[in-house]
């Protein structure tokens, strides 16, 4: 059988269920105003939350990086561990009140990493239904049993805990802090309570909260008010609020040094690039300093969901930067997507299987550097859709 025989039936079947994926050609810089497939366009669909990403201030310092080469040349147990990885990961740790932090060269290898190397046979992992696609693909690498519990669910979760703890089976709970296709929140209090109670450690997956969430931007749990545990293993990104890319973990010195030895995601990789390290440390510098930043953000989410309440759309139940606008049916979705980016406005169109089936949706980010105009375009775009679509 030829590739072609397999996959050319499968591609037209994609496409016939309107699930075909197409990759939106950008020409100029990521930004709230930005050149995609050659239209100038305002961008509903970037997690660049604080604006970072484009930064003049960031844009500088990658000027600056004369010293430095710009590949790692080796994995980090080789020669690729350069003094900018290792600086990087004494501010995040300090910053987030962690022992350690180890850097990953993307949120998806990190999430590949965690539990996999944490959790052994016989071993359960807990996790909630709509946590993160990298999340799922790591339990399944883990030779730990994956149970899935319903989304935020904590009798559910407590079910499953308190049975693992009567017959003495070690659980890792895992979690989205901020889910990334609904923009809800994990109810981080609950499920740390029922962590420590049941003897469970806690992988927090922080991706949209780092450096957006909490008074200081260091996410879920200063939202929350909460301190974590030695048991607590949180992992951030660094291509969201950060703008650049990367991701790290952070926990426990043992915890860092078990994924240090056990980790084959870290291993077996060549480090990221020293550049982007330097970048991404003042890159930390400019978030812990982004309260106008976020309180921006907090300004365009709420001026937002206010005029989308106002035209009567069907929001979901969120206070983060995600606020997606659930259709059902995946056509409907591109028909909405395709219409708003005929206004000017750039918004991706999620659909199985990122989502459950019949819950496609318009998954609009906001970002600190949309300016209210920009925002109001699209609320008049929304409302103009609306009312056809109604009609
Ligand atoms: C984006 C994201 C990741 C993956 O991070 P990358 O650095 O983009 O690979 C993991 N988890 C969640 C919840 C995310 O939103």
């Amino acid at each position: 059988m030829s590739i072609k025989s397999r996959f050319q039936p499968l591609l037209e079947q994609r496409a016939k269920e309107h699930l075909y994926r197409r990759r939106p050609l950008a020409t100029t810089a990521q930004d709230t105003a930005m050149q995609i497939n050659g239209v100038q366009t305002i961008n509903f669909s970037s997690n660049d939350y604080l604006g970072l990403a484009n930064h003049p201030a960031l844009k500088n310092v990658l000027q600056e990086t004369g010293d430095l080469s710009v590949g790692s040349g080796a994995a980090h147990l080789v020669t690729g561990h350069h003094l900018e990885h290792h600086l990087l990961e004494d501010e995040l740790a300090d910053w987030l009140g962690f022992d350690r932090a180890l850097l990953f060269s993307t949120g998806y290898m990190a999430n590949l990493a965690v539990q996999p190397a944490l959790m052994q046979k016989g071993d359960w992992i807990v996790s909630d239904k709509l946590n993160h696609a990298s999340l799922l693909d790591g339990a399944q690498l883990s030779s730990a049993e994956l149970k899935r519990y319903a989304h935020n669910d904590m009798d559910a979760l407590e079910k499953r805990l308190k049975q693992a703890h009567k017959d003495n089976i070690q659980c890792l709970v895992v979690t989205d802090g901020v889910f990334s296709m609904d923009g809800d929140l994990a109810n981080l209090p609950a499920i740390q309570k029922l962590a420590q109670k049941y003897d469970a450690w806690l992988l927090v997956d922080d991706a949209h909260g780092i450096g957006v969430m909490g008074s200081q931007g260091k996410g879920c749990f200063e939202y929350f008010g909460l301190q974590a545990d030695e048991n607590t293993i949180l992992m951030g990104t660094l291509g969201k609020a950060f703008g650049t890319s990367g991701a790290f973990v952070a926990g426990s010195e043992v915890a860092i040094e078990a994924l240090i030895q056990f980790a084959r995601p870290y291993i077996y990789t060549t480090a990221m690039s020293p550049v982007n390290a330097k970048v991404t440390r003042a890159a930390l510098k400019l978030v812990k300093d982004a309260d106008v930043r976020r309180q921006q953000l907090m300004d365009n989410i709420a001026f937002f969901r206010k005029g989308a309440e106002a035209i009567g759309l069907n929001l979901m139940p969120s206070e983060s930067a995600i606020q997606p606008i659930l259709l059902g049916d995946s056509e409907v979705a591109i028909a909405w997507s395709d219409a708003l980016k005929q206004s000017g406005c750039w918004v991706s169109a999620i659909r199985p299987p990122t989502v459950p089936k019949d819950t496609a949706r318009l998954r609009i980010t906001l970002s600190a550097s949309h300016t209210h105009a920009q925002i109001q375009q699209l609320l008049e775009a929304l409302a103009a859709i609306q009312a056809k679509s109604s009609t």
